[in-house]
């Protein structure tokens, strides 16, 4: 019996071996940042199989272990397809229309009584996954009126959005890796052969770095492990954690000792040269060795090679961001990129230029800056337009006026994202009322006291809004939903809550909302100085066809894009029925430079000795002297796994161990560790215990657990997760320690100590209560 309901779209079969019966469908897997093209056979109403689809013009057949596992989500009997209400401490069905009632029930006095500064939102990063939830993610925001917005990017990339705000004056302007084109890829922290990119969609991203080498290009990875990727490639350099910052400082200041810069045709944009030349001095290679790990020789060789090469690209990613200094590392990262020449040039780093977003207009912008608003507690700034998910928990846990009494989470999974599990479950178990929008009862959503699951990535449209915007190349790939979903669609579901924090209540017509989000779109491509400057909302509005909600904002975003038909206007140009006739995705090219056009600082230049991140640099000058040489906790990620939400397909989690402590053997001696057995890994914020693996894959000193495990908690609904539930590493992280210019919080290069576990180990502290 399937699970599958109803399919909604059946093109007739083109390939030999299909019946009226069997059909192909192709749809961009939504999984994680890669957009790979999938090959979806359906017999009857059923998912028979599911390939890289070889014609996919961006991802030419690749697909990753979880790409086919989508229809195992779509039917895993533990996704929820009705809502739950929580009834004396248990969740339990109900119908939509009683679910709506009791978020208005239990929401409304919570805002009449304590005000919106009472109320906080979470997007867990599934959200971006989704043009719906991207899309009504802002009428959310604006319907709760809240200023406590928080995100999973603040214990991921928030760092690369700050750094792209203080230098181009527009937090989503981070240039990617020119990948296909590149001579020298300098890559920092990233693991693409587990990960497949990450700030830089690219499917295939494997295959990708092979191309560069097989081009007569170089590849050097710089990462205190030594990962797949990084015996991919020409050079590995093992790092120390958390010190990436001072190790590109380094090659910046080689770069000037040794009369190598040369800002290429980036530099007419550039201020704050020789100011970056200033800052830079302390950091010889001499002076970041110890701290580094990195020998003099192998700093100055490898900026002598960047400078060098016809074209070269520096990437860091989430071990550079994810650490107490990952706003300078990113900022250094464009640094020694402008500083060699190669930026926004082809082979370089360059921005991407996602089809759906207007022409701009080049001159100066509004500028970027942190802390319009700080946190109540620790005075943390917002950054972004939000705050840092580490400060949730005490914004809960701390009384007082403006405590956060209730949370409304999205697609997230906090209780297992953010850094001290245990307080994070203690402050979500403290909260009056939270409602959350998750398709699973984990860890997070067991104390929510209302779920409300969303259809599956098979009953949705798909279209890559966030992840276009950050490709390299300029592609476009609508994916139509294959079967009809149990409930409403997503964008129904948070116009619902819109209304009832609005005061229009639960029975009010979501209409309201969808046209309101539409609207604002329209107005916006009508505006002065965009290409449909001018013409009728209400006439635009009328040519839009006949889709859901989202799909009709989608269209309007793609019309009006630079790609798009303009409503007419350029009659060759984008729109969903095109995208529809080229299921395999239309691929608009390479990326082009896009300076000045793209800056938005006040002085409309690249602001590199931005004043927030030069003042910052003595902080990391200090750190040269205080780093220990303790043993310090990385993270890791596996092809088969997806953060923590992905551990219930059965055919992911099959086989061997994989939440395993890697050791390195010389430690392992010393520790009195062996293979196999189990070590208790004590932090500041807590203690778990660990199978371990002792392997010379990582650098002494370094140990490593994989995130987005400890399944072990009571009232959730992961039968398959629960059976392998792992160790839980944000036992191990501390909240208090945030990068201070993103509020990011710092998930590796956490001081641990390691040692053989008791016979009577498994009572250690964990999240849940005991590991
Ligand atoms: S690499 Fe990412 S997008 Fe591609 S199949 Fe795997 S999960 Fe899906």
């Amino acid at each position: 019996m399937t699970r599958s309901g109803r399919v909604v779209v059946t093109p007739a079969p083109a390939e030999s071996g299909l019946t009226a019966d069997r059909s192909l469908h192709y749809r961009t897997c939504p999984l994680c940042e890669a957009t790979c093209g999938l090959e979806v056979t359906v017999e009857g109403d059923a998912v028979v199989r599911i390939r890289g689809d070889r014609d996919d013009v961006f991802s030419h057949g690749f697909i990753c272990p979880k790409g086919s596992t989508l229809t195992h989500l779509h039917e895993d009997p533990d996704r929820l397809r009705a809502p739950l209400v929580k009834r004396d401490g248990r969740h339990v069905e109900v119908s939509w229309d009683d679910a709506y009632a009791e978020v208005e029930r239990l929401l409304v006095p919570v805002l009449e009584e304590h005000g919106r500064e009472a109320v906080a939102i979470y997007h867990g990063n599934p959200s971006v996954h989704n043009h719906a939830a991207t899309i009504y993610a802002r009428a959310l925001i604006q319907a709760m009126a809240t200023p406590n917005l928080y995100s999973a990017g603040t214990v991921d990339q928030m760092p690369r959005h700050a750094s792209s705000g203080f230098l181009y004056g527009d937090p989503l302007a981070f240039p990617l890796p020119d990948l296909d084109r590149t001579d020298y890829l300098l890559m920092l922290g990233a693991n693409p052969y587990e990960s497949n990119g990450s700030l830089a969609t690219a499917p295939d991203f494997p295959g990708r770095l092979r191309a560069i080498r097989e081009r007569g290009g170089r590849l050097v990875v710089v990462d205190p492990r030594r990962t797949r990727t990084a015996k991919a490639a020409d050079e590995h350099l093992m790092i120390r954690p958390g010190s990436d910052a001072a190790w590109l400082a380094a090659l910046a200041q080689v770069l000037f000792d040794e009369g190598l810069v040369d800002t290429g045709p980036a530099g007419e944009h550039l201020d704050g040269v020789d100011e970056v030349r200033r800052v830079v001095q302390p950091f010889t290679p001499e002076a970041v060795e110890r701290a580094t790990w990195i020998a003099p020789e192998v700093t100055r060789r490898i900026a002598r090679e960047l400078a060098a090469a016809p074209t070269a690209a520096v990437y860091g990613r989430i071990g550079t961001n994810t650490v107490p200094f990952g706003t300078l590392a990113s900022w250094l990262t464009d640094v020694v990129t402008a500083l060699t020449g190669n930026l926004d040039r082809p082979g370089g780093m360059m921005w991407a230029h996602p089809a759906h977003l207007a022409p701009r207009r080049p001159g100066p912008g509004r500028g970027f800056d942190i802390g319009r608003r700080s946190t109540r507690v620790s005075g943390y700034p917002e950054v972004y337009g939000q705050f840092p998910v580490a400060a949730l928990p005490e914004e809960i846990l701390t009384p007082g006026p403006g405590r956060i009494r209730a949370l409304v989470t999205v697609a997230g999974n906090p209780a297992r994202s953010i850094p001290d599990s245990t307080r994070t479950e203690t402050a979500l178990a403290a909260l009056d009322v939270m409602i959350s929008v998750d398709p699973y009862l984990n860890e997070t959503t067991r104390h929510a006291d209302v779920v409300l699951p969303p259809p599956s990535a098979l009953q949705r449209s798909h279209y890559d809004l966030a992840f276009y915007g950050q490709s390299v190349r300029s592609i476009a790939n609508y994916s139509p939903r294959l079967f009809e979903p149990e409930g409403p669609a997503e964008e129904d579901i948070v116009a619902r809550l819109c209304l009832i924090a609005s005061g229009l209540g639960a029975a009010g017509d979501p209409q309201l909302i969808h046209d309101m989000v539409l609207d604002s779109v329209l107005r916006s491509a009508v505006a002065p100085g965009r290409p449909l400057e001018g013409r009728d909302v209400a006439e635009l509005r009328a040519q839009l066809g006949d889709r859901s909600p989202a799909d009709r904002v989608l269209e309007a975003l793609l019309r009006s894009g630079w790609a798009g038909d303009h409503f007419g206007a350029s009659p060759e140009g984008l729109t969903i029925e095109k995208l529809e006739t080229n299921p395999h995705g239309i691929d608009l090219g390479a990326l082009t430079p896009q300076l000045p056009g793209l800056l938005r600082t006040t002085s409309g230049r690249i602001e590199l000795a931005a004043p927030r991140l030069v003042g910052d640099v003595a902080r990391l000058v200090r750190w040269l002297d205080e780093v220990s040489d303790g043993p310090v906790l990385v993270s890791r990620r596996h092809v088969r796994s997806n953060n923590s939400w992905m551990h219930n397909v059965e055919v992911l989690v099959k086989g061997k161990e994989r939440c395993t402590l890697q050791v390195h053997p010389s430690d392992a001696k010393a520790w009195g560790l062996a293979d196999g057995g189990r070590a208790r890994i004590t932090s500041a914020a807590g203690s778990v215990v660990a199978p371990v693996e002792v392997t010379d894959e990582i650098a002494r000193s370094v140990v490593c657990l994989p995130h987005g495990w400890g399944h072990d908690a009571p009232g959730t609904q992961l039968r398959v997760a629960s059976r392998r539930p792992g160790v839980n590493t944000n036992v191990l992280t501390d909240g208090s320690i945030l990068d201070p210019l993103s509020g990011n919080g710092v998930l590796n290069g956490i001081p641990v100590e390691v040692a053989p576990a008791d016979a009577g180990g498994a009572e250690t502290r964990s999240a849940s209560g005991t590991a």
